[in-house]
């Protein structure tokens, strides 16, 4: 009883909780971070076991520590003067690359170095394969007031069915000569979730009511003419080829070297993209990306772009999916605590099935880039696993209940049976003599029995049997224990009931039986008398033994009487 309470009162606290932690949504947010986590498990193990492949055809064009330092020291300044840059790319250009992109912004100009910038603007005009960025940011107008932007950059509304884009307020320009001489020119905002993880990147941004393509969208776009990606999506999520250092990283000063010798000989980019972008810790473009803490944001523009031309971006498993699961996880963990003995063997086979489902997940996401969550099917599984424990041993303590009504009931009458009274005569005499309280027995025999079944038939004897025992335990205390003694015999266990007392009881019972329309199989009705033997602890013995041999000779006694009473 106590047991059920306590069931009960934390079945009731746990649902109290489920449903506050839904109200508020911090519960799924937990979850949720929680299920990025293991995708951040799943990326490392991936992105570390050799099964995946990034694209060779992308080159990093890096501005490291080393390079950084050599342009300090030949040039004298930071940033790099842009017709160094127009010289690079005139460089490459002669080996026939597929594209070049800068990871960078070329902002406006100080007036010393416009010169320079414009032999950049001019290496924008003479190639349509040269790509550069520019950031969407939520500056205040008081800063600089909202550029309007060139409308040849801006992109129709995508036909997407989530409207999450990332939306900006403000944007910083780049060179006008370059906004006025290619429209080869993206956005770079990428997007983290809460935990600082950057995981997706988006295919639009938003500003001024307008939508602005990723550079590494336009980028691959250009490479490719027909991608492979689901549009219906504001954002992708990434698919990592390895912790940062994956691509092919050429060092931007070894290539300076090349540029200022002017020899030609010195790296072959055909076909390739060539990306430009800072990967020196000093010039902060670093992310945490779920494969590695410190990530060069030129080598996400890479994955980005691999991920777009390779058709190898993460796919969320529909909700649907999810749930599927997560009733697969629940009904085959349920099978297992009820079909199953022990609870640590059902225990152990849903911890078994859980984990083999985990493989799963890794391998759909590695042969079928899906994620598939684990977290939510996997909670929801083991809140199967917890109220079926607690059902089933609900269901066992009824069980024993039964099995303990069983042993201890007669199935015609449903009085405790012989076992039964014997137990509890034994106690009640133990009782009696520790605390001389008084004690009664009372043994009662239908008469003529014999003669009833010859008349009427054994089934309704029985009938009757069942319906005298019925009288005689409603017309008793509950504190008394009525039983059936042996074929037609019946006994009632009396305690704190002196001889008078019970004796009075008999007389009540042996008139109230007589009176009694018994009913038969056949409709019709019949009467029987009942004989009954008193007997009390003390004055008629001190054993359970002597108690019935009393009481049975007294029942003899009025039979030999005449039946139909008390002795
Ligand atoms: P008396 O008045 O002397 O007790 O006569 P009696 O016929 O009742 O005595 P006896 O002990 O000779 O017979 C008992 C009969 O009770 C025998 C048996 O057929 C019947 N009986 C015992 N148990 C059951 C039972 O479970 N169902 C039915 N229908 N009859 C039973
Ligand atoms: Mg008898
Ligand atoms: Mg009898």
């Amino acid at each position: 009883m106590l047991k059920k309470f306590l069931y009960t009162l934390w079945i009731s606290i746990f649902v109290v909780l489920l449903i506050l932690g839904l109200k508020n949504g911090s519960f799924f947010k937990f979850l949720s971070a929680m299920e990025d986590r293991t995708f951040d498990i799943r990326q490392s193990i991936l992105a570390n076991s050799g099964h995946r492949h990034h694209n060779p055809d992308i080159v990093i064009i890096a501005i490291d520590d080393a390079s950084y330092e050599y342009i300090l020291d030949k040039y004298g300044e930071w940033p790099l003067r842009r017709d160094i840059y127009a010289k690079t790319v005139d460089y490459i250009e002669k080996t026939n690359p597929k594209s070049i992109a800068f990871d960078l912004m070329f902002v406006k100009s100080i007036k010393s170095s416009a010169d320079a910038d414009s032999k950049l603007i001019e290496v924008f005009k003479k190639y349509d394969n040269v790509f550069t960025a520019m950031n969407l940011d939520n500056q205040p107008e008081d800063l600089r007031v909202p550029p309007e932007l060139p409308e040849k950059l801006a992109n129709p509304k995508p036909i997407t069915a989530d409207e999450d884009f990332m939306e900006f307020s403000n944007c910083r320009v780049i060179l006008d000569g370059i906004l006025n001489a290619t429209s080869n020119i993206g956005m770079i905002n990428v997007a983290r979730s809460d935990d600082g993880v950057l995981r997706s990147m988006p295919l639009f941004l938003k500003y001024q009511d307008k939508y602005y393509p990723q550079l590494g969208l336009l980028v691959a776009t250009h490479a490719k003419k027909h991608l492979d990606i689901n549009t219906s999506n504001s954002s992708v999520i990434l698919n990592w080829y390895g912790p940062a250092g994956t691509f092919e990283n050429i060092p931007l000063y070894k290539l300076l070297k090349a540029v200022e010798t002017n020899n030609t000989s010195a790296y072959d980019f055909s076909n390739k993209i060539v990306y430009f972008g800072a990967t020196a810790a000093s010039l902060f473009d670093i992310k945490t990306v779920p494969v590695d803490k410190v990530y060069p944001g030129v080598e996400v523009q890479a994955t980005y772009v691999n991920n777009l031309l390779d058709g190898n971006i993460i796919h969320k498993a529909h909700y649907g999916v999810n749930m599927i699961i997560a009733g697969i996880l629940a009904m085959l963990t349920i099978f297992a605590v009820l079909r199953l003995q022990s609870m640590p063997v059902a225990f152990g086979l849903s911890m078994t099935i859980y984990a083999v489902y985990v493989m799963f997940t890794y391998y759909a996401m590695r042969f079928n880039n899906v994620w598939l969550n684990i977290v939510a099917p996997l909670t929801f599984a083991l809140f199967a696993f917890i109220i079926t424990v607690i059902v089933k041993y609900l269901i066992k303590s009824r069980d024993f209940d039964t099995q303990y009504k069983l042993a201890t009931t007669d199935g015609l009458t449903e009085l405790y049976n012989h076992r039964y009274f014997q137990e509890q005569l034994q106690n009640q005499v133990s009782h009696a003599s520790r605390y001389e309280s008084p004690l009664s027995l009372i043994i009662i025999d239908i008469d003529f029995f014999k003669k009833f079944n010859d008349n009427f038939g054994h089934q309704s004897g029985d009938a009757v049997l069942r319906q005298v025992a019925f009288e005689l335990k409603k017309n008793v205390r509950s504190a008394d224990i009525v039983c059936r003694y042996g074929g037609e015999e019946m006994s009632i266990i009396l305690p704190n009931t002196k001889y008078e007392e019970a004796v009075n009881i008999a007389n009540k019972l042996c008139s109230l039986v007589s009176s009694k329309k018994c009913k038969l199989t056949n409709g019709k009705e019949s009467n029987v008398t009942i004989s009954l033997g008193v007997s009390s602890f003390g004055q008629d013995g001190k054993t359970p033994k002597e108690l019935i041999e009393s009481a049975d000779k007294r029942l003899y006694n009025a039979k030999e009487n005449g039946r139909n009473r008390v002795n």
